[in-house]
Order: C-alpha cells, then sequence, then structure tokens
C-alpha cells in the first residue's frame, strides 16, 4: 500500500538544486548518521519516511549509484558494517530478525540515486508502535529523530 507522502518530492527536486544527493549533503548527514556505526567508507543514517519502526539504511559515502561502481575498499568493508548495524538493531529491538534490501537502478523505485541497503529489524512480540491494522499496510509511529535518541540512549 502507498501513502501519500508530500515531502517526498521535495527529496527528490533538491538533488538537482543543490548538485548533489541528500545522502552526500553534510546537513542531512548530521540529522539522520548514526555515528556509532560509521565506518571507513560507509555511513549508517536513520531513515527519514522509515517502512517500519527502527528502519535504518546503510550506504557508502562516495556518491555511488549502482553496485558495480562500489570499489575494493567498500565491497571489503560493507559486510562489517553490515554486520555492526544488524548487531546494534537487533540489541535494541530485540530480535535476530531483519529485512534487508536495495532499489538498483533508475527503473527499481528508490527515491535517492546513492545506494543503500535498508535494514528494517523485526522483532519476535508484537511491536505496539507498529501494528499491521490491514494487509500489507503499517502505521509507523518512531521517526528517525527518535530512533536516533534510543541508539544515543542504548546502553548495553
Ligand atoms: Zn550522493
Amino acid at each position: 500500500m502507498r501513502i501519500l507522502e508530500p515531502k517526498r518530492s521535495t527529496y527528490k527536486r533538491v538533488y538537482r538544486d543543490k548538485g548533489y544527493c541528500d545522502f552526500c549533503d553534510p546537513v542531512v548527514i548530521k540529522d539522520q548518521e548514526v555515528v556509532v556505526l560509521r565506518g571507513q567508507e560507509w555511513r549508517v543514517l536513520a531513515c527519514k519516511y522509515p517502512y517500519m519502526d527502527g528502519n535504518l539504511m546503510i550506504l557508502p559515502k562516495r556518491h555511488v549509484t549502482h553496485t558495480d561502481k562500489l570499489n575494493a575498499a567498500e565491497w571489503a568493508e560493507f559486510p562489517k558494517v553490515l554486520l555492526a548495524t544488524q548487531k546494534l538493531l537487533g540489541e535494541l529491538f530485540k530480535t535476530d530478525s531483519f529485512n534487508l534490501a536495495m532499489n538498483l537502478g533508475p527503473l527499481s523505485g528508490g527515491s535517492v540515486p546513492h545506494i543503500h541497503w535498508m535494514i528494517v529489524p523485526r522483532p519476535k512480540i508484537a511491536n505496539l508502535s507498529c501494528f499491521n491494522v490491514m494487509h500489507d499496510f503499517y502505521l509507523v509511529q518512531m521517526d528517525y529523530k527518535q530512533l536516533l535518541k534510543k541508539f544515543r540512549a542504548f546502553k548495553k
């Protein structure tokens, strides 16, 4: 199910206006980055338009628009950043289940061309702040700022 989100069109338009995409924008990075998960080649951002609570995005620091443009250093580090992200999200949301996905290429439906893996934790117990009220329709109540706050407050 699709939900009208007028701000998404602004998200896309800004790319043309600024000459670089939102995921390369220092203001966006400062606002959305989960700093504790930053690698040499990759960063992790809290998703501004989450599919479900806890939605993070793993993306190369360089502006890369296709996986075949990733360099050897980026490919070498990716599993480490993915596993660290998965581990922390798993501890924070008390689960070992996740959805991991990417829209790749201009026809795939991605809103920002800078490649990014979406990672969404799927808790073992019903997440009362994110419940399925109809088939394939989810009400997401945690915005990215609340998610970042949760990461900052999290103590192992
Ligand atoms: Zn970019």
